[in-house]
């Protein structure tokens, strides 16, 4: 576990709803070795497995995952709230507090051959994550693991996660 990069991070109070606390990661990647500290650690267990994607889940979820496949010499691919990937896509609901919400993945972007990384900058709930495990599945690859950079652990979000699946976390709060 990183302290630099634990102290980088800014809690955000009340953002963007009342009671909510906010992981701020742009401290992190504003700084070069901090942004490159993150990348080393996110990727670290999962060099030379054969992963052939990073999945990244909108938004936040693009700028480290970018960075991770590059590192890792894997594609990239985003997943996405409704309607804004171009091409057709397969979509996967999950429960929120109040309601359900949808994300998205275009329905070519992974090969059943595939290996695959899921990252976010967060799990919280898991909800979001879990649905992007889904996604994955749906389309015959296989997942390699996911990735975040924080985990907060009162949420317990990891119960939602596959169980025998790799889930490697950077920082807990
Ligand atoms: P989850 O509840 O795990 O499905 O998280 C939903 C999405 O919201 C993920 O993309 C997280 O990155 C983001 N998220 C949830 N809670 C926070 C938080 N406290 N700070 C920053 N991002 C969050």
């Amino acid at each position: 576990m990183s302290d630099r990069l634990r102290a980088a991070i800014r809690t955000v109070p009340d953002f963007p709803k009342p009671g909510i606390q906010f992981k701020d990661i742009t401290p992190v990647l504003a700084h070069p070795d901090l942004l490159r500290e993150a990348v080393d650690a996110l990727v670290a267990p999962f060099l030379n497995l054969g992963i052939t994607k990073v999945v990244g889940i909108e938004s936040r979820g693009f700028i480290l995952g970018a960075m991770m496949a590059e590192r890792i010499g894997a594609g990239f691919v985003p997943v996405r709230k409704p309607g804004k990937l171009p091409a057709a896509t397969i979509r996967e609901q999950y429960a929120l507090e109040y309601g359900a919400d949808t994300i998205e993945m275009h329905e070519d972007a992974l090969d059943a051959e595939e290996l695959v990384l899921v990252h976010d900058d967060v799990i919280a709930t898991g909800g979001t994550a879990a649905a992007a495990c889904r996604l994955v599945e749906r389309r015959g690859a296989r997942l390699a693991g996911c990735a975040f950079l924080i985990e907060l652990t009162f949420l317990n979000g990891r119960q939602h996660l596959p169980p025998a699946l790799p889930l490697h976390v950077v920082v807990t709060v």
